[in-house]
């Protein structure tokens, strides 16, 4: 069994997708570990988001995420960061595949309905940035 992490992304939420989105995600084998709908701080969203730092898109990518409520996700399922970027489908809506949560649901290439971690490393690393030991072991 692996982890990852996951956001609804502040459009989702907005075009009330959340139960739409979870449905899809539990239909595809993942059990939802921890879940909690929270707004993120500038501040979160900038180190959430440091790697695309030098990005053109980056300060855009920031007003984004921290327009309004967000749902922070742990998800569990065999091969669980592959399988999660497959559901999502691509970055842009545009080249996202049918039954994608992207293409479903995502309005832009920037407003793009979910976040999936792209590797069992930053996996890691984003569980830790936004969970504890306790949310993630407990249940
Ligand atoms: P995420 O990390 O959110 O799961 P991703 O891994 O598919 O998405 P990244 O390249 O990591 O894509 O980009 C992070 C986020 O930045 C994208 O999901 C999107 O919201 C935004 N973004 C990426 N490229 C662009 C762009 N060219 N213009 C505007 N926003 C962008
Ligand atoms: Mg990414």
């Amino acid at each position: 069994m692996e982890k990852t992490f996951s956001i609804i992304k502040p459009d989702a939420v907005k075009n009330g997708n959340i139960g739409k989105i979870l449905a899809i995600v539990e239909e595809n084998g993942f059990r939802i570990v921890a879940m909690r709908m929270t707004k993120l701080s500038k501040s979160q969203a900038e180190g959430f988001y440091a790697v695309h730092s030098e990005r053109p898109f980056f300060n855009s990518l920031v007003t984004f995420m921290t327009e309004g409520p967000v749902v922070l996700l742990a998800l569990e399922r065999e091969d669980a960061v592959k399988k999660l970027r497959e559901v999502m489908g691509a970055t842009n809506p545009a080249n996202a595949a049918d039954g994608t949560i992207r293409k479903l649901f995502a309005e832009s290439i920037e407003r793009n309905s979910m976040h999936g971690s792209d590797a069992p490393e930053t996996a890691a690393e984003e569980l830790k940035y936004f969970f504890t030991g306790v949310d993630l072991n407990q249940l």
